[in-house]
């Protein structure tokens, strides 16, 4: 956070003097906010939305439509008591493989045999159904299944298509639908079931535009969830398979965002590789242009206790100082018993981190600029941040259509804060995950008076900027085109 900052002596990036900042910026870094049964009445929402949230995610891995649909007209009405947006993400499943119904209390036990089939059972210590025929022929005496995130495991003694018999190598705790991985074969599932087609389309009538897919393997994925949309969506893509690795580039140019999505991730691969990749995303997103969120067990401990483990409080920070875009809580705010403490906690760290960086600056490796690039909206960014740095500007206002222009300056991390003036509710919606972008739905320009008469009512009514005050104004002429960011206007309103 930026706010009080009048001595000159504070440095920052490349030691140039701090803004003269005289609205207090928000913090940069986003917050998401997974709902479930913890936080699924009013009073929860708001308190989440008070602590600090800036998008709320709907996991469709757990819950009926019925209940999403509860919770998402329960937003909407706060939306518009609060009158401003609030953004939801829909979260597929994707081919995320599950057992079935299992018995209360069934514990299984290290040495015995364990059987998966087809049909419909309820489980027990001795077999349970496991609904994903493509398996029982792809896996081989000597695979492993692993349970839950991993946390039992089972090795193949054989398999036909009727049966895969079992040995629990990894004995515990078994209830129902838990996720199943099968780290040592490939299997030829395609990247959207039958449930993630019915759940997009439910999604998509709720209105909601963002949406995740979870194990994408390539960028055909993705293309095959827009054409499957018939709309435009933005999406973000969870990298929870190693073989997503692989084509990594190629995945974060297909999407709109990227989620290091390291629960999977981390029973795919070993846990030990889990940093390396989270630092290979990062990398990757920042150098092409496109918001990051890293997500899962990052409070963990605090989905059964009111304060962090100290680890959870630096892995959330060092995410911070990477400059990614939003930090993500599942179970915390789920399921967990101190959702808004998870979420003030988070809050807090982030802002800590935020007023150390704008005292002390980071590493310049982490703006990822390229400076021989050759794209208009990423090389305004650039000379947007260093014009606001050397004219002691605090205010960037971007006009964008399709969001692009508003990540584009974001993509410098420019201590000036970003708004994002835009006539498209669902660009607004989604610049909520971007950092350091403030979005705010406003009337398209038609031409530079009108662009310069939106930027001085909307700023001036919102208390956003002080009359005299200098803000730069990007925008693209033709007015309204997407991506075609090619003017900066200093203003002075
Ligand atoms: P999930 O995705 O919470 O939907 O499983 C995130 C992850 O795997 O980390
Ligand atoms: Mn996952």
């Amino acid at each position: 956070m930026s706010d009080n900052i009048s001595t000159n002596s504070l440095r920052q990036e490349d030691g140039a003097t701090p803004h003269p900042m005289t609205t207090p910026k928000a913090r940069s870094t986003k917050i998401i906010s997974t709902l479930g049964p913890a936080s699924h009445n009013r009073s929860k929402i708001y308190a989440l939305l008070e602590a600090g949230v800036d998008v709320f995610r709907l996991n469709f891995s757990h819950g009926t439509h019925n209940d999403h649909r509860k919770t998402i007209s329960l937003i909407r009405e706060i939306e518009a008591e609060i009158g401003r947006p609030i953004s939801l993400l829909a979260d597929l499943q994707g081919p995320k493989l599950r057992i079935g119904k299992v018995r209360e209390n069934v514990v299984l036990r290290t040495g015995t045999s364990f059987d998966l089939i087809p049909g419909e059972i309820v489980g027990t210590e001795k077999q349970v159904t496991l609904p994903h025929p493509e398996i029982y022929t792809s896996v081989k005496p000597g695979s492993r299944l692993l349970l839950d995130d991993g946390r039992l495991s089972l090795k193949v003694t054989g398999a036909s298509s009727r049966q895969i018999s079992t040995t629990v190598e990894v004995g515990g705790k078994l209830s129902s639908c838990k996720g199943v991985n099968v780290p040592d074969v490939p299997l030829s599932i395609g990247s959207i079931t039958v449930k993630d087609k019915a759940d997009l389309e439910f999604a998509l009538a709720q209105d909601i535009k963002i949406i995740a897919l979870s194990f994408v393997q390539t960028a055909v994925d993705i293309q095959v969830l827009r054409t499957l949309a018939k709309v435009p969506i933005s999406v973000i893509s969870k990298l929870e398979k190693p073989s997503a690795l692989d084509h990594l580039e190629t995945i974060v140019a297909a999407s709109d965002a990227v989620m290091v999505a390291r629960g999977d991730l981390g029973v795919e691969l070993s846990p030990d590789q889990v940093p390396i990749a989270q630092r290979k995303i990062i990398a990757t997103c920042r150098k092409i242009g496109k918001p990051v969120i890293v997500a899962t067990q990052m409070l963990e401990s605090m989905i059964s206790a009111p304060t962090p483990t100290r680890a959870e409080a630096s892995d959330v920070a060092n995410s911070v100082y990477a400059r990614v875009d939003a930090v993500m809580l599942s179970a915390e705010t789920a399921t967990g018993r101190y959702p808004t403490e998870a979420v003030t906690v988070m809050n807090n760290i982030i802002r800590c981190v935020e007023d150390d960086i704008h005292n002390h600056g980071v590493p310049s490796k982490s703006l990822m600029f390229d400076t021989q690039e050759n794209h208009v909206p990423f090389a305004i960014g650039r000379a947007v941040k260093e014009l606001s740095e050397s004219l002691n500007c605090a205010t960037i206002a971007t006009f964008t259509t399709s969001g692009l222009t508003a990540t584009s300056m974001s993509r410098g991390r420019p201590d000036a804060k970003i708004l994002g003036l835009t006539a498209n509710h669902d660009t607004a919606r989604f610049l909520n995950l971007v950092w350091g972008v403030h979005p705010l739905t406003t009337p398209d320009a038609s031409n530079f008076s009108d662009m310069v008469t939106i930027v001085k009512d909307t700023l001036l009514e919102r208390d956003l900027v002080q009359l005299g005050e200098m803000v730069i104004v990007t925008a693209g002429v033709p007015f309204g085109t997407p991506g075609g960011t090619n003017l900066i206007r200093v203003e002075t309103l």
